[in-house]
């Protein structure tokens, strides 16, 4: 296969592939070997960044834990042929200064990292760009005022880790801003595609923050090219009716020159290698991504403020009552779109009723809103979506 193009990442002088592994789904795959095989296979392709974080981790019924740094960590260290450092990205939650060093500890030895400065991972050269997790104004005001952000500079320096950098998610755009201009990040994780293209956007309030983020000399990562629900199997809510190509959504992503490089968030070969492939085409002009946009308007447009199923919440907060919040409000999504679009409702209806904690369940205690990324009313949402669902 061709060689994957490199763009520049941001100020810290590597060049980065254009495609590069998001490895957060591995940790939804059943087989150990298989998860591993993937990240094989993107060092084969020439990818140089692979994507992960603390919370990426899933626990098995029969106990096993999958950890995707440790999957990451173990694959570089098997590795005899890299000619280059890997420029990982891992992520925690230790927005207050007395959780950082646990959180940063932890993943550098889940990633098999032991020294300081020119950091290794077994014979390998890597680069680790550390990254505070989906900061949040509560969390921006934490990471300031307790002093997290100094100590994140500190470590910096120490060697802990070569950059620094934080993610976010649509609705943060006041502290996103901030978090840039503050001059302490060398690289940020937004999301961005198709149907959701903020952060490029000339706003308002905020101008266009690829563009801030750009010229501040910050490196880009795009999270969630594929619209931000293709998290897991069953979550593809708009593709029975939208007939944007999975390929075009990648593209879309690929032909904005502010991103370094678009995380495609993998669990097989074949979708890393499409993924590859189609980063070979020729980018799209202006016109062609107007087009898709207003494609993409019409399913948009009736799915606001519901829930895509990123499972984001799920990494850090369970329900006390024992409901599956993220797939009940996965179903509320697909019924709006099947009456807007006259699909089946019935099928919807009945996939509702297999479910065995339902939303009437819901106590209303309200602990789950704090951790949903899009800053859903859940109770609510889930008292609507009892009332469509049910059958009476
Ligand atoms: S509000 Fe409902 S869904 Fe959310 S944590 Fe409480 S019981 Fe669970
Ligand atoms: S409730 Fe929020 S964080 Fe959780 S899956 Fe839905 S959109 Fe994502």
């Amino acid at each position: 296969m061709k060689e994957i193009k490199r763009r520049d990442f941001g100020q810290t002088g590597l060049k980065v592939t254009e495609v590069s592994l998001g490895a957060m789904n591995l940790r939804t795959l059943d087989d150990e070997n298989h998860a591993k095989q993937v990240i094989h296979r993107a060092l084969d392709l020439g990818i140089n960044l692979i994507d992960t974080a603390r919370a990426y981790n899933e626990e098995k019924e029969d106990g096993r834990l999958f950890e995707s740094e440790v999957f990451v960590g173990d694959v570089i260290n098997q590795r005899v042929d890299l000619s280059e450092p890997i420029i990982i990205i891992t992520k925690g939650h230790g927005y207050k200064a007395k959780d950082f060093d646990g959180y940063i500890n932890t993943s550098r030895n889940k990633l098999g990292i032991t020294n300081f400065g020119d950091l290794k991972i077994g014979d390998n050269d890597i680069k680790l760009v550390y990254f505070f997790h989906g900061i949040s104004k509560d969390r921006w005001k934490d990471m300031i005022e307790t002093g997290a952000l100094e100590l994140a500079k500190k470590r910096r320096e120490e060697g802990y880790f070569n950059y620094l950098g934080f993610s976010s998610h649509n609705g943060h755009e006041e502290v996103v801003k901030e978090a840039i201009e503050s001059g302490y990040f060398d690289v940020i994780e937004l999301p961005y595609n198709v149907f959701s293209h903020g952060f490029s956007d000339d706003l308002i309030e905020y101008g266009n923050i690829f563009k801030l983020a750009h010229d501040e000399g910050i490196a880009i990562i795009n999270m969630k090219a594929f619209g931000g629900n293709g998290m897991v199997d069953k979550s593809n809510l708009f593709d029975d009716y939208c007939d944007i190509s999975t390929q075009n959504r990648l593209l879309y992503c690929l032909s904005n020159n502010y991103i370094s490089t678009v995380d495609a968030g993998c669990r097989f070969i074949e979708e890393l290698e499409l993924d590859v492939k189609v980063s070979h085409n020729q980018k799209l002009s202006k016109q062609e991504c107007l087009k898709l946009e207003e494609s993409a308007k019409k399913v948009n447009e009736v799915t606001k403020n519901t829930c895509r199923e990123c499972t984001h919440c799920l990494e850090k907060f369970e329900c006390p009552a024992g409901i599956n919040f993220p797939e009940i409000l996965a179903l509320h999504t697909r019924y709006i779109l099947a009456k807007e679009f006259n699909g089946d409702i019935e099928e919807i209806k009945n996939s509702y009723s297999l479910i065995e904690n339902k939303a009437d369940e819901c106590t209303k205690c309200a602990q789950c809103n704090i951790w949903c990324e899009y800053k859903l009313d859940i109770h609510e949402l889930l008292e609507r979506t009892h009332e469509l669902l049910a059958r009476k």
